[in-house]
């Protein structure tokens, strides 16, 4: 009997090992819209290591610390420009929900993503949306 990681955070409707979680492991991700959720993922699950990973050197803070207070539950995905194969900038303007002890915690940005010469995409920057 194998456990059952159960459906991936990003909310896709498929299982983690099937969606994020290669990408976790070192994937390339197919696309900008799948790097985002893959993020997603990972400040749900707490794996601040591939959060860092998956951001530019340019822009990628020295450390990253999880705020352990908020539970991010769910994305929604409102808008995608590029971000393809055949691109080498894209943008997905995303809302994330999530829990605090204070509440609903709900957070709105439009990112910025770019593909390496290793062709792995990675977070740029992001503006409030
Ligand atoms: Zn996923």
């Amino acid at each position: 009997m194998s456990a059952d990681p159960g459906p991936c955070p990003c909310g896709s409707g498929a299982n983690y090992t099937a969606c994020c979680g290669p990408l976790h492991a070192g994937a390339v991700a197919p696309s900008a819209e799948r790097l985002m959720r893959s993020r997603f993922s990972a400040f749900a699950l707490g794996l601040p290591e591939y959060l860092l990973t998956s951001w530019d050197p340019a822009t990628r803070p020295q450390e990253l610390v999880l705020d352990g207070g908020v539970e991010w539950r769910r994305l929604f995905i409102s808008d995608t420009t590029a971000g393809g194969p055949g691109d080498d900038t894209g943008y997905v303007t995303f809302t994330a929900i999530g829990r605090s002890d204070e509440g609903r915690v709900e957070q709105r940005e439009r990112s910025r993503f770019a593909r390496g010469a290793d062709g792995h995409w990675r977070y740029v920057d992001g503006d409030a949306a």
